[in-house]
């Protein structure tokens, strides 16, 4: 029988290790993705994801067909789709690339042993991280709460494998087409781009998903922007940042091909912008933390992490001020500009994320676990582990947490990384006339209201 080969988080065809290894077999392929939100505990994508997964489908499906092959779209709770794509092929193995969270492993190693009773033989392949988080443990052989010991860790060890090869054929060479016959559902009834009112007008402006998007976009930053990287990389204006986060989301690159072209790109650099380049990886190493994290905590979207905070006395939200933050009418510019980016375009410069969300927990006094759902409804790159762990790290709640009593303040922020209010005014082009509104809340008293309030979770700890 043939190999089926399940794309979840991955989909990209190049270094593509369940692809690569499915290939080896030498079999027919049945290429498959499963559009689950029926299992128990799979947390419902957000809008503007739902967009992204739409345009990343739509050009892996192209990109399989070049290669011989198709990509089979099914609907439905993942074991029992597996369970019957199995039974229509009658396969021999399926393989995929493992995910991290705690609903998607307990579904993947039910479907695992549900196919091993049937004599299937399933293979799960490292494709999302460069280093599995059960692999990096302490001297103690716990887990890591702290970066600098968890990525020191990481970059001690042997350096990631090489990426592989993108397959020049899935067609095999048996030339028995395996899923001939095989239904598939239509990719535009599933509802993932919005009809009316259609809002991805500025994501459509904004982006290009898939996957050799995503390769000249690593080819474009590695060139024009990673000598500057360090230097620039916290002023939203510079265009200094690769911008590849909705790619890695959804796999349509790998971290291991954007770590071995970031080592190619750095042998030719010295002095700061080889500093440049350290501090990129590093950065890829903040999203390994963030999994790592989810891995051994996977409450981490709905739960402090440090206890201790469930004793701060939020105060009851108030709705008005909380839209008012959503559409980036708070009367603070650099607050407004980062909100009404995030809704134009689907993203926002993580500066800007830094002081957005800071503004909302401190100076909103609004839970943390507010705005996250805000972002992992509007961003394109939202993500399990990094948009929680970055709430979280704000709120001071969170692992290698920013401590709580660091209160951005908004201006002084604007002054220091928009000097010439460039940001600023793509984005709240009234800034500086009567139209813009006044400020929301007093900077001083909310600072000092909120680490009143913070003195509660100190008197826990
Ligand atoms: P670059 O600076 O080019 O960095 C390269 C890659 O490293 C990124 O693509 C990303 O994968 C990773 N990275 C960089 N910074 C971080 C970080 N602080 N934490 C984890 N990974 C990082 N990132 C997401 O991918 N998805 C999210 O849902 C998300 N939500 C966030 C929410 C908040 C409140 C904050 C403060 C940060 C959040 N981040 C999130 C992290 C960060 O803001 C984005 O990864 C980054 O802005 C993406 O832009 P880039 O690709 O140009 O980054």
């Amino acid at each position: 029988g043939p190999v089926i080969v399940w794309f979840r988080d991955d989909l990209r065809v190049a270094d593509h290790p369940a692809l690569h290894a499915a290939l080896a077999r030498h079999r027919p392929i049945v290429a498959v993705f499963v559009f689950d939100e029926e299992s128990p505990g799979v947390r419902p994508l957000g809008g503007a994801a739902r967009w992204w997964l739409h345009q990343s489908l739509r050009s892996l499906s192209a990109t399989l067909e070049r290669l011989g092959g198709r990509l089979i779209l099914r609907r439905g709770a993942a074991a029992a789709i597996m369970a019957q794509i199995v039974d229509e092929t009658d396969a021999a193995a399926v393989f995929w690339n493992r995910r991290y969270g705690e609903a998607e492993r307990m579904i993947d190693t039910a479907i695992k042993a549900e196919l091993r009773g049937r004599g299937v033989d399933t293979h799960s392949f490292a494709g999302s991280l460069l280093f599995e988080p059960w692999t990096v443990q302490t001297g103690q052989g716990g887990s890591y709460s702290v970066f600098t010991p968890f990525w020191r860790s990481c970059t001690a060890g042997p350096p990631p494998r090489a990426p592989y090869p993108a397959p020049t054929s899935i067609a095999g060479s048996t030339g028995e087409n395996a899923t001939e016959g095989l239904a598939s559902d239509n990719l535009n009834d599933w509802g993932l781009e919005p009809s009316a009112p259609d809002w991805a007008a500025g994501l459509r402006a904004a982006w290009t998903p898939g996957e050799a998007n995503a390769q000249e976009r690593l080819e474009h930053f590695l060139a024009e922007a990673l000598p500057r990287y360090a230097a620039e990389r916290d002023e939203p204006a510079q265009n200094a940042t690769s911008r590849l986060s909705p790619y890695l989301r959804w796999g349509e690159i790998s971290p291991h091909q954007i770590w071995a072209a970031t080592q190619r790109a750095q042998r030719g650099l010295s002095g700061p912008a080889l500093t440049s380049a350290t501090r990129f990886l590093t950065e890829l190493g903040w999203r390994e933390f963030a999994y790592h994290v989810l891995f051994h905590a996977p409450e981490l979207a709905t739960t402090n992490l440090r206890p201790a905070f469930d004793a701060f006395p939020w105060p009851p939200v108030d709705e008005r001020a909380l839209a008012a933050w959503k559409k980036g009418r708070t009367g603070f510019a650099l607050v407004d500009a980062g909100m009404r980016e995030l809704w134009r375009t689907g993203s926002m410069h993580n500066r800007v994320r830094m002081v957005t969300a800071s503004f909302l927990i401190k100076n909103m006094l609004v839970d943390w676990r507010e705005g996250e759902r805000w972002f992992w409804d509007t961003l394109v790159d939202a993500d399990a582990a990094s948009n929680p762990f970055g709430w979280q790290w704000v709120a001071g709640s969170g692992a290698d947490a920013a401590p709580y009593f660091r209160i951005f303040n908004p201006e002084l922020q604007a002054a220091k990384f928009d000097p010439h209010q460039q940001y600023i005014r793509e984005y709240v082009p009234e800034y500086g006339t009567d139209a813009y509104p006044a400020p929301l809340v007093d900077l001083g008293e909310t600072r000092r209201a909120a680490l009143a309030a913070y003195d509660r979770v100190k008197a826990q700890s």
